[in-house]
């Protein structure tokens, strides 16, 4: 049996061909999942008999466990996920003024091991398939109806552009105007800087956003807290993302953490200056979040003193960088990456 979310809808077209059943019936239930919330193919009233049997044989619809739900003071809330081999997962719905985001995983641990960021610290167990992916919104959205998720991060736990088929094809049912018709401008994917996939998702053309760890305009600094620089360094990430510039038509993001003494210098602000020019950017700065879950880990990082940031702030205005400084979020129940996991892990 295998869950009939793990597919977009030409993969189901498909499907149903092979199956002996009618292409047309894939549309039908793209609409009773994805529009009318329906998860029991008895009630696809406008089905066959004969597919619907068909579907009953093959298919399934997987659930997620909700394992616990925590609201911050200031309204960011955290669900924690058991999928079904009990991993764990999170996902972190954020509230601004005029937003909803909600911020998913894709993968249960990360490869990557970003040095201030948990989600990597026990390692990597596997990937998400397409319907996990999916199911952090379906079930946050049917959690928090009739509130409406405005906006999709691709930011939880993991790398999506590490899982690339099925973040792709996650991308695809939230877009397709059959499937949950999410705007392409509402959804974001991060990534920590795989530059040939950087290099395939704009040869797909999604539409959809794209937002880059950056943390460090230095190689050798920024190879100290990204492992993965060392693999693709800053001069070829800059190159991809000038390509996706251009065939995207659309600027980039990059995401600066702000750590005590490691990327606030006056000199790295100059060295950003430089290592963007010619790029179509945003840069979101956002202090380091401190609220590390286990003892010992990220310990060497401390969040920046006002002083410093603004310090910062005011040589990137001198060199003409564009920035944005982003407000820290749910930092009293362990809203950054991988931190709710970790905790309840270790109970
Ligand atoms: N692997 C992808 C997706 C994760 S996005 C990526 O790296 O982009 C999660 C974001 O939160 C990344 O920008 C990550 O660097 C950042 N992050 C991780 N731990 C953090 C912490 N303790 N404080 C602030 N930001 C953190």
């Amino acid at each position: 049996m295998k869950d009939i979310k793990n597919y977009t809808l030409e993969e189901l077209r498909k499907l149903l061909e092979k199956g002996g059943c009618l292409r047309f019936s894939a549309q039908q239930i793209f609409n009773w999942i994805y529009k009318r919330r329906i998860e029991d193919f008895n009630l696809m009233t406008d089905i066959s008999k004969q597919t619907r049997q068909f579907l009953k044989d093959n298919f399934y619809f997987s659930r997620l466990k909700l394992l616990k739900r925590e609201i911050s003071k200031d309204k960011t809330e955290k669900f924690l996920f058991g999928l079904e081999d009990d991993s764990c997962i999170e996902s972190v719905l954020i509230s601004q003024v005029s937003r909803l985001t909600l911020c998913i995983s894709t993968q249960v641990g990360c490869k990557f091991g970003c040095k201030f960021c948990l989600s990597g610290k026990d390692g990597f167990r596997r990937n998400l398939k397409v319907c996990e992916i999916t199911n952090q919104y379906l079930t946050v959205a049917d959690l928090i109806a009739p509130r409406k998720i405005t906006n999709i991060v691709f930011m939880g736990i993991g790398e999506p552009l590490d899982n690339f088929a099925n973040t792709v094809c996650a991308v695809k049912i939230f877009t397709h105007p059959q499937g949950v018709y999410f705007g392409k401008r509402k959804i974001c994917l991060s990534t920590c800087g795989l530059v040939p996939q950087i290099k395939k998702l704009a040869d797909l053309n999604l539409g959809v956003k794209l937002s880059i760890s950056l943390h460090s305009p230095d190689e050798a600094a920024r190879s100290k807290i990204m492992p993965i620089n060392k693999k693709y360094p800053l001069s070829e990430l800059i190159k991809a993302v000038k390509d996706f510039n251009k065939k995207e038509k659309r600027h980039i993001t990059f995401e600066y953490v702000l750590v005590r003494g490691l990327n606030t210098s006056k000199v790295d602000a100059q060295k950003l200056s430089k290592l963007l020019r010619g790029v179509n950017y945003k840069i979101n700065l956002i202090s380091f979040n401190y609220t590390c879950a286990r003892k010992g880990a990220c310990f060497e990082f401390k969040v920046p003193t006002e002083a410093e940031i603004n310090s910062f702030k005011n040589e990137l205005k001198k060199k003409g960088v564009f920035f944005t400084l982003r407000k820290s979020k749910g930092a009293d129940i362990n809203a950054a990456c991988g931190q709710l996991r970790a905790l309840f892990k270790n109970r």
